[in-house]
């Protein structure tokens, strides 16, 4: 039997986006209803994306530490995987996370739909699945959140056993044998490095001219460097034109200028080349929601649509699908609902590769100053002079500073090294408050930490970096 409610903010998708949307608007006072169809939310980010893929980068990283150890007179056993306790540990950090996120649900009395919902009309979403498919929920705002969903290339259909996402990838179903992964950015270098250090023998194929074409060059050479082994087989510049499955094994063809040095055959492929918005089966056309070309909902400072109740956040409205982005839109969101001043206006938001090292940026980058015959000054600090990095045995990072020259302003950071993505914040606070060179190196950083790389980076400009001599 259909039956009717009415909140005054329905958040639609219950990932980072949709549950700090309703969270924050809960906290702000209002009544509040969250419908995504798992049983808790968390979406891609909990579930199928952030937290399972750092858990497994975590275990292949400690397992690396392990045997490297090894140089430093610490010697283990050769490390053994048991792939149902991996797979049940990863499965463990999802229900701990997203059953947390429930309890938070409950305790700010947001009405939990379970089921997925599509828009009637500007105020009445109709659940077209789930416990209470069939029936109406009337909303005087709405906050769609339904994320992205992978990209598919022609003739590399998902089939979920061979021809995989990063989804399945992520169940660890299997470990095969041999895994090619196409394109090698955020996911393709995190899941190959996850796999590879699960012992299959990974092959890397990418369009562009080298890894993650979105970052600085000179970060990704670090990455190059300690991971020169760790794949079986780089191929740049070149795609995959054809893929057919035969005998349990996936038969493909390359094209370009790598091509040859590809196998005719893989157990799996994992094809990591992008996400897209997931717009479809929403019932936008019974608004006046617009999309731009690539399908990403069109929004304004606030974050509203063009129908006025609905609000949209997250990866539903284009790059970069990063969580915390989503999460800060929740939040404006929901305050301009509540009908507070606000804006969605960072000046730096940050990115971080999590693969060992780690690769991290916020604000401008070196490669986008250059794009724009912007005029900054570039100071770099190496950690071969750092004490911490030594202590860890990985001096193969740097951090770099990208200042504006006439006012030594921060207008970005960038890090590659063992645990990049804890240090980057400090980055994004010092660009978004305006901060100077002079306020990094003038700042007392705790020592022995990889954080003073920071602070040395900026006395580097002024030739004054304790551990570096500049005669
Ligand atoms: P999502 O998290 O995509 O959540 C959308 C939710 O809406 C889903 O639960 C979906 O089921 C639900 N939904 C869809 N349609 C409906 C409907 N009609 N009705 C109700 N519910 C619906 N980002 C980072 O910042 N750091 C990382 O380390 C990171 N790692 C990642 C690793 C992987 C493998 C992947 C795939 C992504 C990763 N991301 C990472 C990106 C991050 O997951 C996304 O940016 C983030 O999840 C976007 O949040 P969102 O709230 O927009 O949507
Ligand atoms: P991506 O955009 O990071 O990388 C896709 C890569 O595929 C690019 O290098 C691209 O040049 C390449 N490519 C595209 N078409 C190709 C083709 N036909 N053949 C070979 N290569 C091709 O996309 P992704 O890795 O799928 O990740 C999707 C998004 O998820 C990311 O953009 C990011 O927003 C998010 N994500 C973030 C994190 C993180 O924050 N650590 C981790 C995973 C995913």
């Amino acid at each position: 039997m259909a039956k009717q409610q009415a909140y005054e903010v329905v958040v639609i998708g219950g990932g980072p986006g949709g549950y700090g949307a309703a969270f924050m608007a809960a906290d702000l006072g209002l009544e509040v209803a969250l419908i995504d169809p798992e049983a808790n939310p968390g979406g891609v980010c909990l579930y199928r994306g952030c937290i399972p893929s750092k858990a497994l980068l975590h275990l292949v990283k400690v397992k690396q530490e392990a045997l490297e150890a090894e140089a430093w007179g610490l010697q283990f056993s050769e490390p053994k995987l048991h792939m149902d306790k991996i797979r049940d540990w990863k499965n463990k950090v999802v229900e701990k996370l997203t059953g947390g996120l429930g309890t938070l649900t409950k305790k700010r009395k947001i009405t939990y739909i379970r089921g997925m919902a599509q828009f009637a009309d500007a105020h009445t979403l109709e659940m077209v699945a789930g416990e209470e498919e069939g029936s109406k929920i009337k909303f005087q705002h709405a906050i769609l959140a339904t994320g992205s969903e992978p990209v598919e290339l022609p003739g590399l259909s998902f089939d979920h056993h061979h021809i995989i996402n990063s989804a399945d990838a992520l169940n660890l179903e299997q470990v095969p044998e041999t895994l090619l992964v196409v394109g090698a950015g955020y996911i393709g270098l995190e899941i190959g490095t996850i796999y590879a250090g699960l012992g299959s023998k990974v092959s890397l194929v990418e369009m562009t001219d080298g890894f993650m074409p979105g970052a600085d060059r000179d970060l990704v050479d670090v990455f190059s460097k300690r991971n020169k082994d760790l794949f079986e087989t780089v191929m740049f510049e070149t795609k995959v034109t054809e893929a057919q499955v035969k005998k349990k094994q996936v038969r493909v063809k390359f094209e370009g200028k790598d091509a040859d040095k590809g196998n005719d055959s893989y157990e799996q492929v994992l094809v990591a080349v992008g996400r897209k918005p997931r717009t479809q089966n929403l019932g936008l056309e019974n608004t006046k929601v617009k999309v731009d070309d690539k399908g990403f909902v069109q929004v304004n400072a606030q974050r509203q649509t063009a129908e006025p109740s609905i609000y949209a956040i997250g990866d539903i409205i284009g790059e970069p699908m990063l969580a915390h982005k989503a999460t800060h839109e929740g939040k404006v969101a929901a305050e301009a609902i509540a009908g507070h001043k606000t804006a969605y206006e960072p000046q730096a938001i940050p990115a971080v590769v999590f693969t060992d090292p780690e690769i991290a940026w916020c604000g401008l980058t070196e490669t986008e100053a250059k794009a724009q015959d912007k005029k900054v000054k570039v100071t770099r600090f190496p950690w071969a002079a750092s004490g911490r990095a030594t202590t860890l045995g990985r001096n193969d990072g740097f951090t770099k500073l990208i200042i504006e020259p006439d006012t030594e302003r921060i207008l970005g950071v960038a890090i590659v090294g063992t645990n990049a993505g804890d240090l980057i914040p400090e980055g994004v606070l010092a660009v978004e408050m305006a901060a100077t060179a002079k306020d990094f190196a003038l700042t007392i950083h705790p020592h022995p930490t990889l954080s003073e790389t920071l602070m040395e980076a900026a006395e580097a400009l002024y030739g004054q970096s304790t551990h570096i001599f500049r005669k």
